[in-house]
């Protein structure tokens, strides 16, 4: 069985920044990953926008794969891991969905969270295009035009109120209102004028021509209306990935890993960093800062604890 000194489970920012400080620390690792990049490459474009003065997190994210291809000194383990099992001298069996099972002494989870769709006609075709699943990352981009907020919760009334500050209508569509309506933002969300609540309505829509146009709605009574928007943003919880840690460690009611400012789990030797953690993340930037955090606790983890 091979044996390693940090196995990084994912390959998005979090998880291949960590690897670049492993390489950096000389340490004896692998990264462990379907594929490189994550979300990162999320596409996202828009009638007449041009992009000035932002920071393209995938090309920060592409210098450390072309570190990590480079060097040779990471291994890219190019499968998923199925199960993380501690064993009794305090290391870590990971068995994978392709290949013999491997042996870590510190393991640094980097699996991400994912975003709930809506699973309509033209979802999938405008993805990217008007189509949104993260709001704080592009609500500036919509500035005077006019959006649908989609969702449930506690992020879709968040989105709404960060859109209603940007956007000139907001059109906050909630299919079971009751979920929200005891939340403390949906009395601010209410008292904004740019915000129409569509309260028992459903999407049954994403309607466009090569950008998103309108979205369609139906209601309780087989009623449909469309209202033309150049953007809509579906705003449920993401969904962290936390199936491999989830009996071993603690989470948040949202299931979010929790860790502290050093990135550790309440497992000693496993850490966590990026969106699957309860960091307020949804960031490439954030998720960059937290991998480099992991990976520098996991180095001082190795060396006082021989
Ligand atoms: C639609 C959308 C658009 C966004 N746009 C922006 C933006 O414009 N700017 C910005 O800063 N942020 C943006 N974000 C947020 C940003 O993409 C995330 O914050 C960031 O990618 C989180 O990095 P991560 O490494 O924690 O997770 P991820 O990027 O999700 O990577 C997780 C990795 O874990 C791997 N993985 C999962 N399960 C396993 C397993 N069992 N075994 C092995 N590997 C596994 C996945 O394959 C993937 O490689 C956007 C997010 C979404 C959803």
């Amino acid at each position: 069985m091979t044996h390693y000194d940090v196995v990084i489970v994912g390959g998005g920012p979090a998880g291949l920044v960590a690897a670049g400080y492993c390489l950096h620390a000389q340490l004896n690792a692998a990264i462990l990953t379907p594929e490189l990049g994550g979300k990162v490459n999320y596409p996202f474009a828009l009638r007449g926008f041009k992009p000035e003065n932002i920071v393209w997190g995938a090309q920060l994210v592409a210098q450390f794969e072309q570190m990590l291809a480079g060097a040779r000194a990471v291994p890219h383990l190019a499968t998923q891991a199925t199960a993380i099992e501690p064993v009794p001298d305090g290391r870590f069996l990971l068995r994978l969905r392709e290949g013999d099972p491997i042996m870590a002494r510190t393991v640094i989870v980097a699996t991400g969270a994912a975003p709930q769709r809506l699973y309509v006609e033209g979802e999938r075709e405008y993805w990217g295009r008007g189509v949104s699943f993260s709001a704080i990352s592009h609500a500036p981009y919509f500035a005077g035009r006019d959006v649908a907020v989609v969702g449930g919760g506690r992020r879709t009334l968040v989105a709404a109120l960060e859109l209603a500050q940007i956007a000139r209508r907001v059109y906050l569509i909630a299919a079971r209102p009751q979920s929200m309506a005891e939340l403390p933002e949906a009395a601010y969300v209410q008292a904004l004028p740019n915000v129409t609540l569509f309260s028992n309505w459903e999407v049954q829509a994403i309607v466009g021509d090569e950008f998103v146009t309108a979205i369609q709605l139906v209601g309780i009574n087989g009623e449909t209306r469309q209202l033309p928007v150049d953007g809509v943003f579906v705003q449920f919880a993401l969904l962290p990935n936390n199936e491999l840690v989830r009996h071993l460690v603690a989470l948040d009611a949202d299931g979010h890993i929790i860790v502290n400012h050093r990135c550790e789990t309440s497992l000693p030797g496993l850490f966590a960093a990026g969106d699957v953690t309860n960091i307020q993340s949804e960031q490439v930037l954030v998720a960059i800062g937290e991998g480099a955090k992991a990976a520098l606790s996991a180095w001082e983890y190795l060396v006082t604890h021989p």
